[in-house]
């Protein structure tokens, strides 16, 4: 998890110079930690006046020939030589829009990072949380860290948490390259067997999982468009679950909470919300039936938007409308050459802009964790060098 592909074992070694014996390189640190040692590579780079941090938002770019022009949020412009845009994907809207014209804003997070989010709360009042993921487990832990014993429930359509990770690295099954590329049906049936395999031997499925990682890309360009349609309608979820694990302590603690019974997961969608009692009351839609959950707030944690052909998002729909960005054909993200440079409208690459992360998600489909990301900055780095 180091930020350069160049010493990925930067942060166990920055993890090992603060709190020397406590992790081991194989263990998950909580995500603060890694922000911390991020944000010290950012104060380094600042110290030596090779960065500035700015706090702006970027509402739209125009190139030159020679250079980009940032517009930022506040009306002031920035002029660079080149940029490389890693905004991540886009909030979805919050799933409870159109229903919270009358509820009082301090119910409602629509941002489970913003500052502040979890405060206020006494440490009995029951929570609700919309998302089953790897976020909605960091802010129930983050709940409990701070001491929180009231009820917390996770709503969300599938009811699944992320499956656990293995504690011991386990050996990636290796696939013919061809075998995957020929659709999403033939693939799946690939990885099951390749699961059944595993499991006949006595060893965990996660090899069969894993075993894909250097071959999503590849796999995901050699599908069609309809393919990758078929996959993100019908296998998104069930891909998420497995490929973005979690910790089996985290998940441990999980189970014994809903064992306890101040943790529960609803399989469901939120169809209205109203508040009685000084509490909100969460209408839910469930398989089972109709039900009511009474909170004192309710958490977002649904994930960042599935696409951005809809996006409100004032950089991104300024990179569509003025064609120097163009969506992919399924629509999760921006167009970007084998390069990282962003393509533009016509299909040419913009000679100055690059992408990094989530945005990539069209092209790469594999984009947003760090390993990705930082083999994506470094290529990016090396191309526009030359222009600076
Ligand atoms: C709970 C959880 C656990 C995870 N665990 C792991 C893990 O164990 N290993 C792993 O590799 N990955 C993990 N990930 C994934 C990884 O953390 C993210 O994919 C990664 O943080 C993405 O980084 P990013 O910089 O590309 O995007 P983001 O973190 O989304 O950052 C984008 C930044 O751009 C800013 N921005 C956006 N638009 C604009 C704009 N117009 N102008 C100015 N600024 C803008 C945003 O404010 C934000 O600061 C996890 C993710 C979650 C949620």
């Amino acid at each position: 998890m180091g930020a350069t592909p160049a010493d990925p074992g930067a942060f166990h070694a920055w993890l090992e110079s603060r709190e020397p014996g406590r992790w081991a390189a194989t263990d998950f640190a909580p995500r603060a930690r890694y922000g911390e040692y991020l944000m010290d590579l950012v104060d380094a780079a600042r110290a030596s006046n090779s960065a500035i941090l700015a706090r702006e938002s970027v509402v739209r770019l125009e190139t030159t020939p020679r250079h980009v022009d940032l517009l930022l949020g506040s009306g002031e412009s920035l002029r660079a030589s080149a940029v490389l845009l890693a905004p991540g994907l886009p909030q979805a809207r919050p799933p409870w829009r159109g229903l919270d014209d009358d509820i009082p804003a301090g119910f409602l997070v629509a941002d489970p990072w913003a500052p502040g989010a979890l405060d206020g709360l006494d440490a009995g009042q029951a929570v609700a949380v919309v998302g089953s993921g790897l976020t909605a487990i960091d802010i129930v832990s983050s709940l409990r860290r701070r001491g929180h014993q009231g009820s917390i429930t996770l709503l969300s359509r599938g009811g699944r948490l992320p499956l656990p990770h293995v504690g011991t690295p386990v050996q990636p099954t290796t696939y013919a390259p061809e075998e995957l590329a020929k659709g999403v049906l033939p693939a799946l049936r690939a990885v099951r067997a390749a699961a059944d395999e595993l499991a006949s031997r006595g060893l965990p499925w996660q090899g069969a999982v894993d075993g894909l990682r250097s071959q999503t890309s590849a796999t995901w360009q050699a599908w069609s468009a309809d393919e990758r349609s078929r996959f993100v309608r019908h296998l998104r979820s069930l891909w998420e679950i497995h490929r973005h694990r979690a910790p089996a302590h985290l998940l441990q603690e999980l189970e014994s909470q809903r064992r306890s019974g101040t943790l529960s997961i609803v399989r469901g969608k939120i169809h209205g919300l109203t508040v009685l009692g000084g509490q909100l009351q969460v209408q839910v839609q469930s398989p089972e039936g109709e039900g009511v959950l009474t909170v004192a707030r309710l958490v977002n944690c649904a994930g960042p938007a599935q696409g951005i052909r809809q996006t409100i998002d004032p950089l991104l729909s300024s990179l569509l409308h003025s064609g120097l960005g163009s969506t992919d054909d399924v629509g999760l993200g921006l167009r970007a050459d084998p390069q990282g440079r962003m393509l533009r409208h016509d299909g040419k690459p913009n000679e100055r802009v690059w992408l990094v992360g989530a945005l990539r998600k069209g092209d790469l489909w594999e984009s947003t964790a760090v390993p990705e990301l930082r083999m994506q900055v470094a290529q990016a780095v090396a191309g526009l060098a030359p222009l600076l």
